[in-house]
């Protein structure tokens, strides 16, 4: 009989409980009490949805982080939490966002406040966790009580329990060393607390623990593949049986590692690693159980059963019981329940499946190597035919665009001559002064927006009466902008309820959910657009919106686009054809809205790439394929305009000194990057690489209602002029102003205009 069994489910709920009562609990609104029984009854429902399954995970569920529930447990709270005298749940929020609702009360003479943890994405994910915090000092000891508790709940309701705890070498690799010590050095004072763990499960009647260390599927130095062989023959106590997993990619290097460590089970990403299984199962010792994760964890398509079974069911004849089979990885990046969604199109969804009908699909290849597949017959001739009509849709294969994409040649991104040249002509014509200013696209995404925008969703506004509504928004911030005497105007994205979303639902090819929510970090969710087809652009997407502000005002008005790169990264994407072929299918639907745009006289068009960095591979050897098509995409959907056009580009984070000749070889004219946390330092990569081009680097951090005083921008701007000649700076914000208050931004904004003017008079 093959085991099924699932890593992790998604805990926000499927119509985001979690995210509701913890954001009421952060606002003070609701108690502690009511927040920990949205916890219970979350994981009950959860529980009771998987106990189809042979194995149930416990312990995936956290109020904010996984992996800060993991310090918790190993008693590794960063030193600035340790003297908090209130309750244990606060201070873990207190961890998270460096404070919480009962700080602001009880603790704010006392131990209030303190820097929230650093955040970082979890492996290739768009989840971010709390990065764990080392010194050379740091000591652990085990508090098992919060997975206990939830053992003991399970334990009531009858779950059929699996633990599933972060491994200790990959805690380690997780984390960061403040003082900048050797991690690894803490392996021998970490793995008592291990042993101790599995230890107190084993008294606990358990049976099975998941341990996961995902750290496996990235590239090891000797000393860390060295750290797995100590840990684990640490661990191997013989009193709790280890299921030692992996997912998100290949073992490589590492296979022969993972298959020799003394644990009882390895699960292997069957998606992503799907070559090396029989490598795999040729060389894992013949009483170890193998587990392959054979539903994709990490995308919204139906598995096709039929060609799985097809390759499972002789490994089910020679494995018999020491297969076991589930999703690739845990479930937390993906929605909980499609059958939630009342507005998407049928067939669409016919090809779909959220977590609840991953793990239907589990169940349904478990019945059919165990017992036949004539025993669910049904359900695979079902599936057949939903398979079967996605790959030959007319929906998803456009003839036209497929030629489009044979037809891209090496001319489509360059531009007709090279930077200085282009930089003389748009000087030219543009006639900006010195440093000059501009913001990043948004404005303040008002009530007065939003109300508009949900009133005309609602049909209870026509379509001029919404588009009235827009345009009144732009004109405002047109005059705004032009009180403030900025240089480079933009239009405000007014009409945008999100970057990405704003042309999915503009392009062909792409589908929109209702409930389709994945936790992205805390409370934070994001509901990421469906490209399922060939993409194209029915028609013009912006260019009206652009040009109505442009006729408001003398200066330029800058176009303002999301790039092919980050449309992707932000989507769900197809599993029918790789992501460089949806990335170039995007790029030239883009780059026809900027050759439309500047053929409506458009003469600055900045094209965001928020993502570009988000989309890298685990592997460092893989990181040059994708960011030589990530910069193809980008160059093609810029490259097309002549040299008086000038291409912007943004990025909003901090990190460029790996990537920085890919960021030169997209060729913008000018480039904004957020950089008045860093103190301009980071700028540094932008100086070493000799980066030819036009910068802008954030004056204003945008994530904060502080303003920042004219002498502060200053100050930075004289930082960034010692990196970058004067003549290639320009003044902006770190990034949009979506969310801030206009009270802030107008205040903000003027400090940064006197800055810049005080500049070019110093100059
Ligand atoms: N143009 C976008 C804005 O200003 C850019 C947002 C982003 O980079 N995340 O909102
Ligand atoms: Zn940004």
């Amino acid at each position: 009989m093959v085991t099924t069994h699932n890593l992790g489910f998604p805990r926000i709920g499927a119509k985001r409980e979690l995210k509701f009562a913890l954001e009421s609990y952060w606002r003070g609104e609701s108690s502690r009490e009511a927040l920990k029984d949205v916890g219970s009854h979350l994981r009950k429902c959860h529980w009771s949805m998987q106990a189809g399954l042979n194995l149930v995970p416990v312990g995936d569920f956290a109020f904010y982080d996984q992996v800060l529930d993991m310090s918790f447990t190993l008693g590794n709270l960063p030193e600035r939490v340790r003297d908090f005298h209130g309750d244990v749940l606060d201070n873990y929020f207190r961890v998270a966002r460096g404070r919480s609702a009962q700080d602001v009360e009880a603790h704010s003479a006392c131990c209030g406040g303190v820097a929230a943890g650093e955040m970082t994405k979890w492996f290739d994910t768009n989840y971010h966790y709390i990065v764990p915090e080392f010194t050379a000092a740091t000591a652990f000891k085990l508090d098992a009580s919060r997975l206990l508790e939830q053992l003991a709940e399970a334990k009531v309701q009858g779950v059929k329990a699996k633990p599933v705890i972060i491994g200790p070498v990959t805690y380690l690799a997780l984390g960061k060393a403040k003082d900048n010590s050797d991690k690894l050095a803490l392996l021998p004072c970490l793995l008592p607390a291990y042993v101790q763990l599995l230890d107190t499960l084993a008294a606990h009647g358990i049976d099975w623990v998941q341990i996961d260390e995902p750290a496996l599927v990235t590239e090891l130095d000797a000393a860390w593949q060295q750290a797995f062989v100590t840990a684990y023959a640490t661990l191997d106590t013989g009193k709790v049986k280890l299921l030692l997993t992996t997912y998100f990619g290949p073992l490589e290097a590492n296979l022969p590692l993972a298959c020799k460590l003394p644990v009882q089970g390895l699960h292997v990403d069957a998606i992503n690693a799907h070559a090396e299984v029989e490598q795999i199962i040729a060389q894992l010792p013949a009483d170890k159980v193998l587990s392959l994760g054979v539903i994709n964890g990490r995308n919204i398509w139906k598995t096709d059963l039929h060609a799985t079974l097809d390759w499972l069911e002789p490994i089910h004849r020679s494995l018999q019981n020491r297969l076991w089979i589930a999703p690739s990885c845990s479930l937390l990046h993906v929605p909980v329940d499609l059958d939630s969604e009342q507005k998407l199109d049928r067939e669409i969804q016919s090809w779909l499946a959220f977590a609840l009908q991953k793990l239907e699909e589990l169940q349904v290849l478990a019945t059919a190597l165990n017992k036949g597949r004539v025993q669910v017959q049904e359900a695979l001739v079902a599936n057949s035919a939903a398979i079967e009509k996605r790959r030959t849709s007319p929906r998803v294969h456009n003839p036209a665009v497929k030629a489009a994409i044979a037809g891209i040649d090496a001319t489509l991104g360059k531009r007709v001559s090279p930077y200085d040249q282009r930089a003389a002509k748009q000087a030219a014509l543009l006639k900006l002064p010195l440093y000059p200013t501009t913001t990043i696209g948004s404005f303040p995404q008002t009530a007065q927006i939003r109300h508009a925008r949900s009133e005309y969703k609602a049909g209870r506004l026509d379509a001029a009466g919404y588009k009235a509504a827009m345009q009144g928004e732009i004109a405002r911030s047109v005059r705004e902008q032009e009180a403030l005497d900025l240089d480079v105007l933009v239009h405000g994205e007014a009409e945008r309820n999100d970057m990405v979303e704003y042309f999915g639902e503009q392009l062909q090819g792409y589908a929109f959910s209702q409930f389709g929510w994945v936790q992205s970090y805390g409370s934070r969710c994001v509901k990421p657009p469906i490209l399922f087809g060939d993409i194209s652009r029915p028609q013009p997407m912006t260019v009206e919106w652009i040009t109505y502000a442009q006729s408001l005002t003398k200066k330029p008005m800058k176009g303002m686009l999301t790039g092919p790169v980050t449309i992707l990264n932000w989507s769900f994407v197809r599993d029918d054809q790789p992501r460089s072929v949806s990335c170039r299918q995007l790029a030239l639907a883009i780059r026809e809205e900027v050759l439309d745009l500047e053929k409506a006289g458009v003469r600055v068009i900045q094209i965001d790439e928020a993502a570009l960095r988000e989309g890298l591979p685990l592997r460092r050897s893989q990181w040059k394929e994708y960011l030589d098509w990530a910069v193809e995409c980008f160059r093609i959907t810029a490259n097309g305009v002549a040299d008086e056009t000038q291409i912007h580009t943004h990025m909003c984070y901090s990190e460029f000194n790996d990537i920085i000749a890919s960021i030169a070889d997209m060729d913008a004219d000018v480039i904004t990057i957020e950089t008045s946390r860093s103190d301009m330092e980071l700028l540094d990569a932008f100086d070493n690489f000799k980066y030819p081009n036009e910068i802008g680097p954030g004056v204003y951090d945008i994530h904060s209602p502080n303003i920042p005083t004219k002498e502060h921008i200053m100050q930075l701007m004289k930082k960034a002029a010692e990196r970058i000649p004067a003549e290639r700076l320009w003044v902006n914000p770190d990034c949009g102003l979506k969310t801030r208050q206009w009270s802030e931004v107008g205040p903000a904004l003027n400090n940064m205009v006197s800055a810049a003017k005080a500049l070019r008079t110093d100059a």
